[in-house]
């Protein structure tokens, strides 16, 4: 709809019945045949007998029109609409005067006092009625294109053309009684994604749902102003301290990342808040904007979580964009590495399989490993490219140790923006082909908690990639909460117990619970179990009559480069089927 039809559906589509104030000092027969007219033309009348008296009943409500002659005792049309205009919302209403005669003295008198229009006496009633109408509605279009103008459509929140004219009288009003406020910025974490692959509509729907959830969390007179897309702005006023906005913050947090449900589909979603304190971080509007924003990209580091400005962050960012930078560069020039962990067998004690891990190799600052630059590859939109290159460089590496005989897996670890982008499976197809690999030599590692937070939107491509001979592996297993249900039905092959629950097995009776629970519920799912980071062969003893499949960790070996791990690991030949 363009906005124009939008006005005028908006304004004439609706018939509710407009409300008009009477104020007429006049011989008794105008005055009724006026009452009789509006009623006759279903108008909501309220009568006045003087300026005061319309005055009080303006500040109980305003009405759509007040229809006033100017020559009145006690006070005059003019003085009262000068005080009405003064009132709050008083600026808006139409004043139709009626003046004696069309004299210039009093017209010029009617619009200086603030009055819309005039009609002078002797007035013919249907041009008069004709008048209120035209009036009535050409304001409920003039209001109703502000609305749109400072209000985002979708949401019905105040947009931020809005927002920055509420926010500069907060800042004096701040100034002048010594308070203060808080203004929070919220950017809803991968959303993007969400509107790429659930459509706009769902997008959509998932906005108009958080803004009715942030509503929840504040109080009435709390200002929420949508900024853009899917950013939100929370203006806290007459805050004690920054503790207040720090539980404001962990609350919206809280009740963002609970499921939303749509057509009985569950969507997720949280949302990284940076927050800045008038007058602490900033002492004019686009100071306090800048720097909420920048604490919201430091947020966005860990998502679903909140972060106050900081003097320094400018810098702390500033490197951040550089890595960034850096990372992109890395790829290109070759500084990114896979190192390899091998995976043994409880009970023969064989070598299985192979997990890739990625190493970067940086020039001057040494090896870091994935816990820095994944997050950043994800956040910056450079995790697919690197998947990419992981892709390739794994099958490649696989490929050339199947063609020297020796017989292993290898699994490769993605992030579920990888599940989500165009087309995995034929992508992997192509590699698989090109390298020539056999089927069941590829496992695909996606993290639990990821995995959970999409489940329906990728088990489609889990199950083509299933069907080409790949499996699938959940890792960290334990660490988020996979929902049973889903778990029956997505196609996982093998679950990786998270390190957590190794850790402490020596002494923690009820991780070895946990363990046992999680190897139960792999068998009866017809599913694997790998336990991550054995460090010690206690823990190796335990987990190995709890009846894991097989394990990975520093008791065997660190992860090592591609020369190192075939030289320890791949001398002799080994059978290998994690079916
Ligand atoms: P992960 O896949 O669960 O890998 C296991 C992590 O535990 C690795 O850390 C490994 O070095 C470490 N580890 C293995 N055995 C032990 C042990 O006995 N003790 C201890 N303390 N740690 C052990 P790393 O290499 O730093 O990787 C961290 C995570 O980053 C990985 O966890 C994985 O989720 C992610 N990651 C690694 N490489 C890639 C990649 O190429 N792509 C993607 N998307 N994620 C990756
Ligand atoms: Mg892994
Ligand atoms: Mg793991």
């Amino acid at each position: 709809m363009s906005l124009l039809e939008r006005v005028d559906d908006a304004v004439f589509g609706d018939q509710e019945q407009s409300y008009i104030i009477l104020v007429v000092d006049d011989d008794r027969s105008i005055h009724l045949s006026l009452v009789n007219a509006f009623r006759l033309e279903n108008y909501q009348l309220e009568e006045a007998h003087d300026g005061m008296q319309a005055i009080e009943i303006c500040t109980h409500r305003m009405p759509d029109l007040i229809l006033m002659d100017a020559i009145m005792p006690q006070m005059n049309g003019f003085d009262a609409c000068q005080r009405i205009r003064e009132l709050p919302n008083g600026t808006d209403i139409p004043v139709l005067m009626i003046t004696g005669l069309e004299d210039e003295g009093s017209i010029f008198k009617a619009f200086s006092s603030g009055a819309t229009d005039y009609i002078s006496k002797p007035f013919n009633f249907s041009v008069m009625k004709q008048r209120v109408a035209w009036l009535i509605k050409a304001n409920r279009a003039e209001k109703h294109i502000k609305h749109l103008a400072y209000h985002d459509p979708l949401t019905s929140l105040p947009n931020r053309a809005n927002l920055m004219q509420y926010i500069q009288p907060v800042v004096s009003h701040a100034v002048a009684k010594n308070e203060k406020f808080a203004v929070l910025f919220l950017d809803l974490d991968r959303f993007k994604m969400i509107n790429d692959t659930m459509g706009h509509d769902a997008g959509d729907l998932l906005l108009k749902a958080v803004s009715d959830r942030i509503r929840y969390c504040v109080r009435e007179q709390d200002f929420i102003a949508r900024f853009g897309g899917d950013e939100f702005t929370i203006v806290l006023e007459k805050i004690q301290s920054a503790d207040t906005a720090a539980k404001v913050a962990a609350k919206i947090c809280h009740s963002l990342s609970q499921p939303f449900v749509f057509m009985q589909k569950k969507m997720f979603v949280t949302t990284s808040i940076g927050i800045s304190i008038f007058p602490d971080n900033g002492s004019d509007v686009s100071s306090l904007i800048k720097h909420a924003d920048l604490a919201m990209f430091k947020a966005k580091e860990k998502r679903n979580y909140f972060f106050f400005y900081e003097t320094g962050m400018e810098a702390e960012i500033a490197d951040r964009l550089e890595m960034e930078l850096d990372l992109r560069q890395a790829i290109e020039r070759g500084e990114l590495e896979l190192y390899y962990q091998p995976k043994i067998d409880f009970r023969t004690g064989d070598l299985v399989g192979a997990e890739a891990l990625g190493r970067w190799n940086h020039p001057t600052d040494g090896i870091s490993g994935p816990n820095v630059f994944i997050p950043l590859a994800e956040e910056s939109g450079l995790i697919n490219q690197l998947s990419d290159w992981v892709l390739e460089q794994g099958t490649n590496q696989l490929r050339s140790w199947l063609s020297k005989d020796y017989k292993l897996t290898l699994a490769l670890n993605l992030s579920v923006k990888d599940l989500m982008a165009e087309e995995l499976h034929s992508k992997l197809e192509a590699l698989m082909r090109r390298h020539s690999l056999p089927k069941n030599v590829l496992e695909l590692e996606i993290t639990e908690t990821t995995l959970m937070s999409h489940p329906e939107l990728i088990s489609a491509e889990l199950v083509k990639i299933k069907n080409m001979g790949v499996s699938i592996a959940i890792d960290d297993f334990g660490s988020g909460y996979s929902s049973l249900n889903y778990l029956k039905r997505l196609p996982v092959d093998v679950l990786k117990i998270d390190r957590s629950f190794i850790q402490d097995i020596e002494t923690g009776p009820s991780d070895s619970a946990i363990v046992s629970g999680i190897v139960g519920l792999a068998q009866s799912l017809g599913m694997k179990t790998v336990a991550e980071g054995v460090e010690t062969d206690v823990q190796r003893e335990i987990l190995g009559k709890l009846g894991c499949d097989s394990f990975q960790g520093y008791l065997v070996a660190k992860p090592l480069p591609a020369g190192d791990f075939e030289e320890q690991f791949l001398h002799k030949t080994v059978t290998t089927d994690i079916q």
